[in-house]
């Protein structure tokens, strides 16, 4: 029987320093963060960066021959789980989105020499990367009608376009770029992946576009989304990642992991969420009770644990799977996972926000500002309309119209059959009548 829920009690030690570690350490951060400033910020989080380090906690994302853990995605996943619940905590870690998933294009993809250059810095935290991928006149739900183009010169590539929402994009040194190579070729194989760092003339970070998550103009700050112009920018061969025609093949391989994480993360903050929402219930009194005495408030309750706990095996099962039996095997699962945590994260927070009435609607609480994080989980990596049309694709395939165009479990045509099948026993009970 191998069926399993349990953690390895040496793999739980770990995670039990990350949570106390993520609340004494990471936390306070939080309220400080916009006093710190970038600089500050960097200052205040490179200690904590050391000490990850010295529990070999560091990038755990990678393979261990660079410098990760080779966990694998379950423990990956409940690692994820800790991290969410701040968002400064992956950043102590070393696998904050994007660079994470960046990491791992250049692990999978990259030549020795990229990886001496791009990767090894990037995992030391001496750079920062932004994927650039989504532009404002094409649909970044349908990445195969991109626009940006990157056209062979002799030996060198000169790429054209206007992508947006490139993360960290106004604070990184590099940019993984998406372009197309080759328009006539096969949907999925007209693009490359090509390694631009910031100042190669003719590439223009516009602005850091202001968002429901930062909505004041602000620039050249941790987790901002670039809108940049690349124009006439011209790289050489070593700017090329992977084969041409490879982006999307090495994007796939990025996006699973980086999904199982996202949910996983979902998952912390919704947790928090929870806690704000059950302590709210124990002291707040309206109309002669408790909220906690009250039924909707127990609803709320209930329905956020369940919720919870389905999400949270859901997503350990689509990692286990991904561990066991490989990405293609959990393409479904992960879809299922994207789609529902998201939902979940949204739902969750929504009760803790309206249980605290003004307050939790104030910046007194952290809750207004996960509600606008929440909203953005439903649409990147992909809209929730486009992972369940996915599954709802992969789920038909074990499904055909019935020949004769009687539903299969029409009862008027099952009784018939039955009545043929058992006909000796009901003319016997008839004769008895
Ligand atoms: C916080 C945040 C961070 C991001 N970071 C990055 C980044 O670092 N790099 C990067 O390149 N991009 C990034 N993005 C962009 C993100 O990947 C895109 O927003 C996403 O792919 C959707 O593309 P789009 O915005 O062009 O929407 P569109 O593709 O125009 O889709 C809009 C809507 O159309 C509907 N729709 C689409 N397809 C279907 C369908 N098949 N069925 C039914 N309805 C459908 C959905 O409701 C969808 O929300 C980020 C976005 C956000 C919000």
């Amino acid at each position: 029987m191998a069926w399993d829920f349990s953690t390895e009690p040496e793999f739980q030690q770990k995670l039990d320093w990350m949570h106390e570690f993520v609340r004494e350490e990471i936390w306070p951060i939080e309220t400080v963060f916009e006093e710190l400033g970038q600089d500050g910020f960097e200052r205040a989080i490179a200690p904590l960066r050391e000490q990850v380090k010295e529990r070999g906690l560091w990038a755990a994302h990678l393979p261990p021959d660079l410098g990760g853990q080779g966990f694998g995605q379950v423990k990956l996943g409940l690692m994820h789980e800790i991290l969410g619940s701040s968002p400064f905590a992956p950043n102590a870690f070393g696998n904050q989105a994007p660079d994470s998933g960046n990491s791992e294009i250049l692990a999978l993809a990259g030549t020795d020499e990229q990886k001496e250059r791009w990767l090894h810095p990037l995992l030391n935290g001496d750079l920062k990367s932004a994927f650039s991928m989504t532009e404002p006149e094409t649909a970044g739900s349908d990445p195969t009608q991109l626009r940006t183009s990157a056209q062979r010169d002799g030996d060198t590539w000169v790429i054209n376009g206007h992508k947006w929402f490139s993360t960290n994009g106004s604070i990184a040194d590099f940019l993984i770029v998406m372009a197309v190579t080759d328009p006539d070729a096969r949907p999925h194989q007209r693009a490359s992946m090509f390694i631009v760092p910031v100042d190669t003339p003719g590439v223009r970070i516009v602005r850091d576009v202001p968002t429901m998550e930062h909505p004041y103009d602000s620039f050249g700050k941790l987790g901002n989304h670039a809108e940049i112009v690349y124009e006439d920018v011209r790289v050489g061969p070593e700017a090329l990642l992977g084969e041409v025609g490879a982006g999307f093949l090495i994007a796939q391989h990025r996006l699973g992991p980086g999904r199982i994480h996202h949910c996983m993360r979902w998952l912390g903050v919704s947790r928090r969420a929870f806690d704000m929402l059950c302590e709210r219930a124990t002291y707040r009194e309206a109309q002669g009770s408790v909220l906690a005495e009250k039924q909707t408030v127990q609803n709320w309750i209930a329905d956020s644990a369940a919720q919870m706990q389905a999400a949270r095996l859901m997503t350990l099962h689509a990692a286990w799977r991904m561990d066991t039996e490989g990405a293609s095997a959990a393409r479904t699962d992960i879809s299922l996972i994207k789609f529902y945590g998201a939902q979940v994260l949204h739902d969750v927070v929504d009760r803790a926000l309206q249980i605290h009435g003004s307050l939790g609607y104030s910046t007194d609480l952290p809750l207004e500002a996960m509600y606008r994080y929440a909203r953005a989980a439903r649409f990147y990596d992909g809209p929730d309309e486009v992972h369940r049309q996915s599954v709802a694709r992969q789920v038909l395939r074990g499904y055909e119209p019935p020949a004769d165009g009687i539903p299969r479990e029409h009862v008027p045509t099952r009784r018939e059959e039955a009545r043929r099948r058992f006909a000796e026993i009901l003319e016997a009970v008839t004769a008895n009548d």
